[in-house]
């Protein structure tokens, strides 16, 4: 690992523990009990049941202090807020949208920007739809398309861009089945559905061309823009010498227009924002804001979170708290290799995707075999991840390769150590040396959208794993 001062020293967490929360250890026992009572869906855990949780980089980052400190003094006016002022301004900067309201998180964003452009009949394209983005464009009667590059799907390719848009693909929808029919075009940077992967600053600039092209406008999902603008420093030609900021500006100058969720690379608990160039759209976007959210100088949020996001976003962009982002991921990954834990590669910006097909072969999607790992990987540590896959995407999108089966390790911003990912390593490692003993679930109660919150389990009866003769 390459230290960005480049004194050669080892690399180590950029920042000292101020203040400290205990870490629970649930028993064996305890952790049964747990999951019976919690449906085997480790939504329904609570904390205190977790001794290390990396069921969502969202929202789960620890605050620095000056981000504590723009806390105390917030300016909690209803209208005007000076921190509204600084939210506003510190977001210009960065993407040089120069409209844009606060929400009280990404979906809020994403419900505005959705049901402001989309109507039944119409196509919206994405890289990858996160659940939450899928679920909003579907709710408008829009069909949502996913037009990532094939490598997105090959675990082992050792594409640097796996999250990239496949550009036929996308020529193929706004001319064919679509045209006429897609009201705008989306790119989520990084992608999070498929492993976190960064999409390149030359594949935008195309996906841009196309999209204008038409007249259709860009939008980006911006939640991790910073990790992506990292990725594109290390590895994008003619990069290595730009900062983020710079990467940043490149980034935004292709597209209209962007919804974040802050709860990433904001480095804040709650919070996001809708953003655009087009001034009438700003309007109608205003007018639903109110209606849902609030004010458009706090939409949604205590007027100090806006103080809060502001100087987490600049935060995310420094290159030493990046370098060692994207190195602690890379740390993971490289334990689990060792071990011979299958899991998708290279590693992306904010975890460690393991690969369910290739862990527990001879479980099938009706065992639902992500939700069985993942509820194994807690009863072996107390570890919580979560499915990325089968039952969080539950069909509606349309995809040209089969759906990817993943179970996410999302690792918080600023929260665990490297000691507390060797535990993680050993607990996977664990399980995998016993995989051939984990059983498949079958789901008792099915919710209509969004599943993975609220659906739940049951082990699977009696069922026995075939022996590796059966398998072959
Ligand atoms: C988290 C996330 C969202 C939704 O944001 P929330 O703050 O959870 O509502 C949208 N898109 C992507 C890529 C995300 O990771």
């Amino acid at each position: 690992m390459r230290a960005v001062d480049g004194t050669g020293l080892p690399p180590i967490e950029p920042f000292r523990i101020k203040v400290v929360e205990r870490l629970p250890q649930p028993t064996p026992e305890e952790r049964e009990r747990a999951l019976e009572r919690a449906g085997y869906n480790l939504f329904n855990l609570t904390s205190d049941e977790i001794r290390i949780d990396l069921l969502t980089d969202s929202g789960t980052s620890a605050m620095s202090d000056h981000q504590w400190a723009a806390l105390m003094v917030g300016d909690e006016s209803y209208a005007g807020s000076r921190n509204f002022a600084e939210f506003e301004s510190t977001i210009q900067a960065i993407t040089g949208f120069p409209h844009l309201m606060p929400t009280h998180q990404g979906r809020a964003a994403e419900n505005l920007l959705f049901s402001t452009l989309c109507k039944p009949g119409d196509f919206v394209p994405n890289n990858m739809h996160f659940d939450t983005t899928q679920a909003h464009v579907r709710n408008n009667g829009a069909r949502p398309v996913n037009v990532a590059i094939d490598e997105a799907y090959d675990l082992d390719s050792p594409h640097p861009f796996k999250g990239n848009v496949d550009l036929p693909a996308l020529t193929a929808l706004l001319d064919g089945e679509g045209s006429g029919r897609v009201p705008l075009v989306m790119v989520t940077i990084t992608n999070n559905t498929g492993g976190g992967q960064p999409v390149s600053l030359e594949n935008l600039r195309a996906v841009s061309e196309q999209a204008h092209a038409r007249r259709i406008p860009l939008y980006l999902d911006m939640c991790r823009w910073a990790e992506n603008a990292y990725f594109i420093r290390q590895r994008e030609p003619g990069m290595a010498d730009r900062s983020i900021a710079d990467i940043g500006r490149a980034i935004f100058a292709l597209a209209d227009g962007a919804t974040m969720s802050a709860k990433k690379d904001g480095l804040v608990n709650i919070g996001g924002f809708v953003a655009t160039r087009d001034p009438e759209l700003f309007e109608r976007l205003k007018e639903a804001l109110i209606l849902y959210e609030g004010f458009p100088t706090y939409g949604g949020l205590a007027r100090r979170d806006l103080g809060a996001i502001a100087v987490g976003l600049r935060e995310a962009m420094e290159l030493d708290y990046l370098e060692h982002r994207i190195e602690q991921v890379r740390y993971l990954g490289g334990l689990l290799a060792a071990r011979g834990v299958p899991f998708l590669k290279p590693p992306g910006g904010h975890g460690i995707y393991l690969d369910v097909r290739r862990f527990l072969p001879h479980l099938t999607e009706e065992d639902h075999a992500g939700q069985a790992l993942a509820v194994e990987l807690y009863r072996e540590g107390g570890v919580r991840s979560v499915e990325v896959g089968a039952i969080m995407f539950d069909g509606g999108v349309t995809e040209r390769h089969a759906p990817l089966d993943f179970v996410r390790l999302a690792i918080p911003r600023r929260v665990y150590t490297s000691a507390h990912l060797a535990y993680v390593a050993e607990v996977v490692a664990r399980v995998h040396a016993r995989r051939e003993g984990v059983r498949g679930l079958v789901m008792t109660h099915r919710p209509p959208r969004l599943p993975h919150f609220t659906a739940r389990f049951a082990p699977a009866g009696a069922k026995v794993p075939p022996t590796p003769a059966e398998r072959r």
